[in-house]
């Protein structure tokens, strides 16, 4: 059983003071980015109230002991008061898009009957965005008449995604992401240098797991071959449309902008090393200044949802790249 991330005790706590004092919401929505475990969180949080250990003691609400009968079912994924709920397997193994109206109806039935445990009944649906008209329907007539306790745990990555209807009848809950505090449990708990955490943090949002994937999988291969097609952009063995085509193709453009300006910001600061570093040396200052300062004004729009062409903006820097590189190499 995972323990509960550093970013959610707060949100642990706040549940522990609800069911001290006898107020638990039915429902909660947690808001929270892709990548942030907010499922581990629910499941943590769903098999804790199942726990025959807590049972009776809303004072001493702890972590589940993982070893009562209750907590055997519910690793084993069987037991009969936790109903996970998510978009199901087509049959060719892919998951569908949607949550079926018919699991939310169901769903409904059988918070209807009684706990058979005579303890609570937990639902998690993940992700709210799955579900369609129909079953936002079935779910508001379950919201507005919940069974005693139950609790249904909505999961969103994004607030917005949640039709207000839905919001207005639930505890609305978030993380309380804290970068130096993360950056010490991944570096901690994944054995990596600190200085990279909070490197990988900064260039993922902040987002926990994220990050620990951008460190642990493609980060680092996929930065040099990024800055490998950059470097064939300087040095004229591609033109711009030819790596831009073959950067997007291969990597997506959020990974792209952010190799991009580290990329700049690297050659700026004279720290990038690689085969066409004597070319960095032999253009103006002026010009890598002014392409680094446009990169992150376009960053900048992207973060804020600018309707710009991220496409044509890459562009508009690679293209003076290239032309650069045509100068300083029939000089
Ligand atoms: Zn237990």
């Amino acid at each position: 059983m995972t323990s509960c991330y550093p970013w959610y005790e707060q949100n642990w706590e706040q549940i522990a003071q609800s069911l001290q004092s006898d107020r638990m919401p039915h429902a909660v929505l947690l808001v929270a980015p892709r990548g942030s475990g907010k499922f581990d969180f629910a499941s943590l949080l769903s098999q804790s109230l199942l726990c025959q250990d807590n049972r009776g003691k809303p004072e001493k609400f702890k972590q589940a002991c993982g070893h009562c009968k209750s907590c055997e079912l519910f690793k084993a994924q069987t037991h009969p008061d936790y109903y996970p709920i998510s978009p199901l397997i087509d049959d060719k193994g892919k998951s569908k898009q949607n949550i079926a109206v018919d699991q939310i109806r169901h769903l409904s039935d059988k918070l209807n009957e009684k706990s058979h445990f005579n303890g609570w009944r937990i639902a998690i649906l993940s992700p709210v965005s799955a579900l369609k008209a129909s079953g936002f329907n079935a779910l508001l007539k379950t919201l507005e008449e919940p069974g005693e306790n139950t609790l249904l745990i909505l999961l969103s990555d994004n607030l917005h995604q949640v039709a207000p209807t839905i919001r207005s009848r639930c505890q609305i809950m978030r993380p309380y992401i804290d970068s130096e505090s993360v950056a010490d449990w991944l570096a901690t708990n994944y054995n990596h240098d600190r200085n990279h955490v909070i490197d990988a943090l900064e260039r993922c949002h902040q987002v926990p797991f994220a990050a620990l994937d951008y460190l642990e999988n493609q980060g680092e291969s996929r930065k040099s071959q990024l800055f490998d097609l950059f470097d064939q952009v300087l040095l004229n063995q591609l033109n711009p449309k030819q790596a831009l085509e073959m950067a997007l193709s291969d990597h997506g453009a959020e990974s792209v902008w952010l190799n991009l300006s580290d990329y700049f910001y690297l050659m700026v600061a004279g720290k990038l090393k690689s085969k066409a570093q004597t070319s960095y040396q032999r253009i103006p200052k002026v010009l890598s200044f002014n392409l680094y300062d446009k990169l992150i004004q376009y960053q900048r729009g992207q973060l804020a949802g600018s309707n710009l062409n991220a496409h044509a903006q890459l562009q508009a820097i690679l293209i003076p790249w290239y032309e650069a590189g045509r100068r300083i190499h029939s000089q």
